[in-house]
């Protein structure tokens, strides 16, 4: 299997063809903690990473080492790291190459969870995180300094949904060293972060990969494309004797391998130390969602654009959020960054605020009222009274949260049943 084949075939084959031991077809749960080494001599070679391969399960495993093969391919990097959940991705991707001292400058327009890891947790750490407003992308060059090691954002983020400029940010960042890392789990298949010069790729498995809400899990994919040997004083965490690995030097030591220094060190510092696993059961049910995930992206552009065209019509909203309905910039860059659809998130504004909103949400029959996105099922909230409601009034609007604002994720049942049930809630403000 190579990148060369589409992405739908990927995910049905890549990094597995069947059990060398008993023909399994399906992917097996290989629930195992330990590998029988085959001599003391292949045991050393993985120990001193002259080989890969398997040696405890808290570094790797069968299961999540194809769901790895198998999402790298996809995306067109050179390798994967599967961690426990979305929010370990974003952690290490950014702690495998900053330390106390150090600063990234991020999108302000990113998920809450994030947005508190990087603003308590990392600044606890010692990683300041600059936040600054993606409209103009030279504001990331705006805040960087000699310390400053990575450039973040999300693709498609919401409640805004303004999609990120990644061509622009990234190359400005080349040019000083400084890889942007992208978190495409709004819009996987959609968007190909890499072909825009991103150079790590981060995705919370959770949502449409996984596609039916059952098992949290997180993913980091080295895009292969940054030489960071090339830039010795701007990344220093690649460039300098590591201590907690014999001295090696990432930057050197990863070249036999292949151009995966980046993910070659996550995998055996960080997910060593730290731990944060995925179980082989949770990297299985992620395989089984992402071998349909074609299909369902699809179906969710589909269908939520559907929605947004219905809502669009509806006297009682004042406005519609969906990346195909906005204007100028936002419009251009929606349609530069995505491709074969504009995914299943949408927000709209009901102009009886924070009371319909609520009202809006508890008339829901079909639709699940849950905090969650990506799920094959459609999904509500009202973030003006939930996952926004610890901000106060002005924090909420420049979130993009206005009382009345409510998400949408919509999901894969038949269009006709989705529009009935919001048609029979707006009917009840
Ligand atoms: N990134 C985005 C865009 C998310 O929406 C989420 C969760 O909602 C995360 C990361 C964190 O993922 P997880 O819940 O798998 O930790």
């Amino acid at each position: 299997m190579t990148k060369s084949h589409h992405p739908e075939t990927i995910a049905l084959h890549a990094g597995y063809r069947a059990d060398p031991s008993t023909g399994s077809v399906a992917v097996p749960i290989y629930q195992t903690t330990a590998y029988q080494f085959e001599s003391t001599e292949q045991a050393s070679n993985l120990f001193n990473l002259s080989e890969l391969g398997n040696i405890y399960s808290r570094i790797m495993h069968p299961t999540s080492d194809i769901l790895e093969k198998r999402m790298s391919t996809i995306e067109g990097g050179a390798a994967a790291l599967c961690v426990s959940s979305g929010q370990s991705a974003s952690a290490f991707s950014v702690q495998n190459i900053a330390e106390s001292g150090d600063n990234i400058v991020c999108s302000t327009d990113i998920y809450g969870g994030t947005w508190n890891l990087f603003n308590n947790t990392l600044r606890q750490q010692g990683i300041e995180v600059r936040f600054v407003d993606p409209i103009d992308p030279n504001n990331f060059l705006k805040a960087t300094d000699e310390k400053t090691r990575a450039y973040y954002a999300e693709t498609l983020p919401n409640p805004k949904l303004r999609v990120f400029p990644i061509s622009e940010v990234s190359s400005i960042g080349r040019k000083l060293g400084i890889p942007l890392i992208i978190d495409n789990t709004a819009a996987p298949l959609l968007c190909r972060p890499f072909d825009h010069g991103a150079a790590i790729v981060i995705y919370s498995l959770t949502k449409y990969i996984g596609g039916h809400g059952t098992s949290v899990g997180g993913m980091i994919i080295d895009g292969g494309n940054f030489d960071w040997g090339d830039h010795i004083d701007r990344q220093p965490l690649l460039n300098r004797p590591d201590q907690s690995y014999h001295g090696a030097i990432w930057s050197e030591a990863a070249k036999p391998l292949g151009p995966i220094a980046y993910i070659l060190k996550a995998r055996v510092t960080l997910l060593r130390d730290l731990g944060s696993t995925i179980s082989p059961f949770n990297a299985f049910q992620i395989i089984q969602g992402l071998e349909t995930l074609a299909l369902r992206m699809n179906q969710h552009s589909k269908n939520a654009q559907e929605v947004a065209n219905f809502l669009s019509k509806n006297s009682k909203v004042s406005s519609v959020i969906y990346p195909s309905l906005q204007k100028g910039t936002d419009l251009e860059r929606a349609e530069k960054y995505l491709n074969g659809g504009y995914s299943g998130l949408l927000g709209f504004e009901l102009t009886g605020g924070k009371n319909a909103g609520q009202k809006f949400i508890d008339s829901l029959e079909l639709l699940y009222h849950v905090a969650n996105i990506g799920d094959a099922r459609s999904l509500a909230i009202h973030p003006a009274s939930t996952t926004h409601s610890q901000l106060d009034g002005a924090e909420q609007l420049a979130a993009g949260v206005t009382p009345g604002y409510v998400r949408l994720s919509i999901g894969i049942e038949h269009i006709d049943d989705i529009i009935a049930d919001l048609t029979n809630a707006l009917s009840k403000l």
